[in-house]
């Protein structure tokens, strides 16, 4: 049996006429022979009856705190619904389906609500489906702890779900149709020229989603990697080929790209952070202050990002809605901070960063072009961040990637 997973991100199933398109999609799978197993995100976005947000907002309306087992119940009925709205709309075409959720469809996690880990899935009933002539439509997001509650798997999870079924299948391909026709070079609100990557290595994608690019969740790639499962990134509304999310080297013949001839894959950014600076260059116990730092931002539960840690100074970002709570945590401490709120990381990402000389002279010679001040640095050998003020964003991206992104 040869198995493919698609997985049909929120906006594809939104309306009527773009499920028509969707059907369309798992029709052509189903007649080139392939045993579909569709994943499906809940319908629209924020606003939208039975978008996500929506079902969060229904209940936090009127209690914020809602416990987040019973809100991982209400959120996973977005897919629910969802799922039984496209198989619907498959059997209207003609197919065969079978409806499951993701604890049906085996997929066990761990107990930690609103960001479960997937810990197996035991794919037989899927494979009983599947065995059987029928599509089987599974709800995205969820899965089931070993006690028996509902769980989600962390906003964008649908991706995540679609790997994992992925991987548990042996399926040929794990297709991720969205509504942009693949990977970017960069944010295309941001660069107009930015293009659709043909190819990309699972770390060079993983890495770019994790810089803030939103076209694939991160914990999927790094799923799917593990058994080299081919993602590939599509749009629901073209035949445009999209971007295939491999290790191996692509058939140049074949008009790809070729992976290993170039420096920086892509650009992403994330805007919206505050660096936080603490002088210590008069703190003569300094190891004691640097853990005082951040076991207290540990404490808070304030996630940092970006630490640079020196003699004279300690400084980290954190996202700018935490920013004043952070602040407030180490002046309790006394200790003073120095914030600057409204940063952006910039990340260029590339396998082929490693050991070439001169792309971080590249990089500051572009932006000294301009007179944009690199705030902060950081690199490893796939990536080189720099922060920059939030105004200088856009302008800095795009002097970047017209640098750094080849065109042929
Ligand atoms: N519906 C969920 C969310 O909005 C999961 C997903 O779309 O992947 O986060
Ligand atoms: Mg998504």
């Amino acid at each position: 049996m040869r198995i493919l997973v698609q997985k049909f991100g929120g906006t594809s199933v939104a309306t009527e006429e773009r499920r028509a398109q969707v059907a369309a999609k798992v029709l052509g799978a189903v007649s080139e022979n392939y045993a579909v197993v569709a994943v499906v995100s809940a319908m629209g976005r924020g606003g939208d009856p039975y978008a996500t947000d929506t079902l969060i907002k229904l209940a936090t309306d009127i209690n914020k705190e809602m416990p987040a087992r019973e809100l991982d119940l209400l959120m996973s009925c977005g897919e629910v619904i969802s799922g039984a709205v496209l198989a619907a709309t498959l059997q209207s075409h003609g197919l065969r389906t079978a409806l499951l959720t993701g604890g049906q469809a085996g997929i066990i996690t761990n107990a930690e609500y609103g960001e479960a880990r997937i810990l197996r899935v035991d794919p037989q009933e899927i494979l009983r489906e599947l065995k059987a002539g029928c599509v089987v439509v599974v709800a995205g997001f969820q899965g089931v702890s070993e006690d028996g509650g509902v769980t989600t798997l962390g906003r964008g999870g649908s991706d995540t779900s679609a790997a994992a079924l992925g991987v548990a299948l042996s399926a040929e391909a794990v297709d991720i149709y969205t509504d942009v026709e693949g990977v970017m070079t960069a944010d295309p609100r941001i660069v107009r020229d930015a293009r659709i990557l043909d190819v990309v290595t699972y770390n060079d994608i993983a890495h770019l989603a994790h810089e803030g690019a939103k076209v694939i969740h991160p914990r999927a790639v790094e799923i799917a990697m593990r058994q080299n499962i081919p993602l590939r990134v599509k749009s629901t509304f073209s035949d445009a080929p999209g971007t295939l999310v491999t290790n191996s080297q692509p058939d140049r013949a074949a008009g790809a790209d070729m992976i290993g001839d170039r420096l920086i894959t892509g650009i992403a950014h994330m805007p919206q952070v505050t660096q936080i600076t603490v002088d210590i260059s008069g703190d003569k116990d300094k190891p004691r202050v640097v853990r005082q730092i951040f076991k207290s931002m540990a404490l808070a539960g304030i996630s940092v990002d970006f630490i640079s840690t020196q003699l004279d100074a300690v400084r980290y970002t954190v996202k700018d809605e935490l920013a004043g709570k952070a602040a407030g945590v180490l002046q309790n401490m006394g200790i003073t901070a120095k914030t600057l709120p409204g940063c952006a990381i910039i990340s260029l990402v590339g396998g082929g960063i490693t050991d070439a000389p001169g792309v971080m002279a590249d990089v500051a010679e572009v932006l000294a072009e301009r007179d944009i001040e690199i705030l902060q640095s950081a690199d490893s050998h796939t990536t080189i961040w720099v922060l920059v003020a939030g105004p200088r964003l856009t302008e800095a991206v795009q002097m970047l990637h017209n640098k750094f992104i080849q065109f042929n």
